[in-house]
């Protein structure tokens, strides 16, 4: 066991006691909770790979579309690495709460597959998944596992088996809408939970970070386990601004052992 400060020990005793009270809990998650992992989190400026280009620009849906090939040699060492990342005890941890009936859900803003890799069922992922690829023409949808190799040995653009049309990995890039149905069920857990615990996100990207306040406006407790201020650190109940690959165990192994 990591030996914490006595506060961080206390918090991490009142955050146990919210879980082992709660009937509904959900988790959100954001980049910081797989940057333990080795997924640099590309919102945050000067964490290696993902800051040599701006990601607001080739990370768009706009330059997806007008010049495919801009994007894809962003895309291509990134999609290596996230797609063979493994998860850390924090996903493990979320996970095992989950199947003790201590979480419920888990939305998440992750990209990464690392909830499911670590055994959790019920992931609503806002911003999409690298698993699939859907077709731009003709809504195929395919593996990414089956296009990984000679895209990232060759460069080569991943093409529809179906059609020939140019694939699109199934991420929700900057200037595209979240997926609809994941965006309903990620509201009506933030709304029916009486318990939200906000892992590795900085709550900055709209309309993600409102679902802590949706949360709050029903009457839900917040934890918030995170390195970075957040704008509703001074609502929630307790604020863990350590590294989660630590702290999440600690809790999980109080609400689980006691
Ligand atoms: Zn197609």
């Amino acid at each position: 066991m990591i030996a914490f400060p006595p506060q961080t020990q206390t918090a991490i005793s009142f955050a146990a006691d919210l879980f082992r009270q709660s009937k509904h809990a959900v988790c959100l998650t954001g980049a910081g909770l797989s940057t333990p992992s080795g997924i640099p989190d590309f919102r945050s400026t000067g964490t290696g790979l993902w800051s040599r280009d701006e990601p607001m620009e080739v990370a768009s849906l706009n330059t997806f579309r007008t010049a495919p090939e801009n994007f894809f040699g962003w895309f291509r060492p990134l999609a290596n690495q996230i797609y063979n990342a493994q998860p850390n005890s924090a996903h493990y941890s979320l996970a095992e709460l989950e199947k003790a009936g201590r979480i419920h859900s888990i939305v998440t803003q992750k990209i990464d597959m690392l909830h499911q890799k670590a055994g959790s069922q019920f992931v609503i992922e806002l911003h999409g998944t690298m698993q699939t690829l859907t077709c731009t023409q003709c809504y195929h949808k395919e593996q990414t596992s089956f296009h990984l190799d000679s895209f990232v040995e060759d460069g080569k653009i991943p093409h529809c088996s179906n059609c020939g049309g140019t694939l699109k990995p199934d991420v929700i890039l900057f200037g595209e809408q979240l997926p609809q149905a994941a965006w309903f069920k990620a509201q009506h857990e933030a709304r029916q939970c009486d318990l939200m615990l906000v892992v590795g996100s900085s709550l900055e990207v709209l309309p993600v970070a409102g679902l802590p306040m949706q949360a709050l406006d029903h009457g839900a407790h917040l934890v918030i386990v995170n390195n970075m201020q957040t704008y509703l650190n001074i609502r929630a109940d307790v604020v863990i601004s350590e590294d989660a690959a630590e702290v999440i165990p600690a809790i999980a192994e109080k609400v689980l052992n006691g």
